[in-house]
C-alpha cells in the first residue's frame, strides 16, 4: 500500500476559484476547494487515488448508489492556526468511524494509508483554502458511494471514495429552537443509525421540515419504541445539564459514536464537571424544566462544535433555557477550539499536525 501512495497522481487545476470566495462571508459547505481526490474500487481492490481538479463525476444510471442508497460519508475539519500550521482534530477515529460504517452498508473497507496520506496530500495541496477567520475551517468530506451498476439489489462490485473541501463559517447563527420529536425516529435498534450512511440522513430531512414549519431549527430524536429517551440533536449528539450535572446518553445502534461527543466528556471531566453517561428521558427534562433544575441544553458535533439550545417544545409547550453567564457550553467549546486551532496545549494528543 505504502509503495502505491508515493505515486498518488496528482492533476493540478489550471485555475483558481479562490479570488471568488468572499471569506469574511463564509455560508457551511457550499463553494468547494479547486481539488478533490478520488480513489476507485474495482477487481477486489481499492487503487491508488488521484488528486484531480473538482469537478463533476460521471456514473452509470445503474448504479447501486441511486437505487439502493449504498453511500456513507465523514465529517471532519482542517484548522490553521496563527502561524499558518494546519491542523486536524483526531482524524484516525473518522478513518475508524468511516469503515464501521462501510461494513455495516456491506462497502469494502478504506485501508488507513490510502485515508490519511490521500487526505494529509491532498491538504497540504489545498493549504490556502483553509481559511484564518475566527470560527472558520476547511470542512472536509470524505465519503464512498456504490458506482458499480446492477438492478439486483445486492452490493455493488465498484465504489468510488472521494474527498472533497469547503471552506466554511459557522453552521448555526443565532438561536437554536428544537422539537423533541413524538412521532418519527431516525434509527432503530438493529439498524443504521450508527453508520454515517446516507440514507439516515435523507430520513430525517421531512421531520425536520415539519419542525421548521412549527418555528424551530432542529428536532431532538427520541426513540423509535416509547419516544421517551432523548437520543441524538439533528445530527449532533446530545448534552443536557440538569444542576451542576452534565449528561450525555450512551452510544447504541441508534446514536452516533461522535468524536466530539467523547472529547467533550474527557474534557468535562478534566475542567473537575460532573459527568454522567445514562439514558435520560422526556420526562425527567421536562421535570427539570419545570423545576429550575435544568440549566443547560447543547448539540455537540463537528460541524456546529458545540451549539446552545435556546428553547425545547414538547406537546406543543415552548420550554426556554436559561442564559447563564458561566455555562458549561462557552466553556467546553473554548478547550475544545483551542486544541484544534493550536491556541492552548493538547494535554490528550487529539491534534495532528498535516
Ligand atoms: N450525530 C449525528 C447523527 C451526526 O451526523 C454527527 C456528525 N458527524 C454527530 C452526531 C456528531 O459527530 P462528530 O462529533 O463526530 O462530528
Amino acid at each position: 500500500m505504502e509503495a502505491q501512495l508515493k505515486n498518488i497522481k496528482i492533476e493540478k487545476s489550471k485555475t483558481t476559484k479562490i479570488n471568488e470566495v468572499d471569506f469574511d462571508n463564509l455560508a457551511f459547505g457550499s463553494v468547494y476547494s479547486d481539488h478533490m481526490l478520488v480513489c476507485d474500487y474495482k477487481n477486489g481492490a481499492w487503487e491508488t487515488p488521484e488528486i484531480m481538479p473538482y469537478q463533476p463525476i460521471t456514473l452509470d444510471p445503474a448504479a447501486k448508489i441511486f437505487h439502493y442508497g449504498q453511500s456513507i460519508f465523514e465529517g471532519m475539519k482542517a484548522y490553521k492556526d496563527s502561524s499558518g500550521a494546519t491542523w486536524l482534530f483526531r482524524p484516525k477515529n473518522n478513518h475508524k468511524r468511516l469503515n464501521i460504517s462501510a461494513r455495516r452498508l456491506a462497502i469494502p473497507e478504506i485501508p488507513e494509508e490510502i485515508f490519511m496520506e490521500g487526505l494529509t496530500t491532498l491538504l497540504r495541496l489545498e493549504k490556502d483554502w483553509i481559511p484564518s477567520n475566527p470560527g472558520s475551517s476547511l470542512y472536509i468530506r470524505p465519503f464512498i458511494l456504490a458506482s458499480g451498476n446492477g438492478f439486483h439489489a445486492s452490493p455493488a462490485d465498484e465504489y468510488k471514495f472521494i474527498i472533497c473541501c469547503a471552506p466554511s463559517g459557522a453552521y448555526f447563527s443565532g438561536k437554536v429552537k428544537v422539537l423533541i420529536e413524538e412521532k418519527y425516529s431516525r434509527s432503530a435498534n438493529g439498524g443504521v443509525g450508527y453508520a454515517k450512511a446516507g440514507g439516515n440522513y435523507a430520513g430525517q430531512f421531512y421531520p425536520t421540515q415539519l419542525a421548521v414549519k412549527k418555528g424551530y431549527n432542529q428536532v431532538i430524536w427520541t426513540d423509535d419504541n416509547t419516544h421517551e429517551y432523548i437520543e441524538e440533536a439533528g445530527a449532533m449528539n446530545i448534552f443536557i445539564r440538569i444542576n451542576d450535572t452534565l449528561i450525555t446518553g450512551p452510544t447504541s445502534d441508534r446514536i452516533l459514536d461522535g468524536i466530539t461527543r467523547k472529547s467533550i466528556l474527557e474534557i468535562a471531566e478534566d475542567e473537575g464537571i460532573q459527568t454522567e453517561v445514562r439514558k435520560i428521558t422526556v420526562t425527567e427534562v421536562v421535570r427539570a424544566a419545570k423545576s429550575g433544575a435544568l440549566k443547560e441544553m447543547f448539540g455537540a458535533g463537528t460541524a456546529a462544535v458545540v451549539s446552545p439550545i435556546s428553547t425545547f417544545g414538547h406537546k406543543g409547550v415552548d420550554y426556554d433555557l436559561p442564559e447563564l453567564q458561566d455555562n458549561f457550553a462557552s466553556l467546553l467549546k473554548k478547550r475544545i477550539t483551542d486544541i484544534q486551532y493550536n491556541r492552548a496545549e493538547d494535554k490528550f494528543g487529539w491534534r495532528y499536525k498535516v
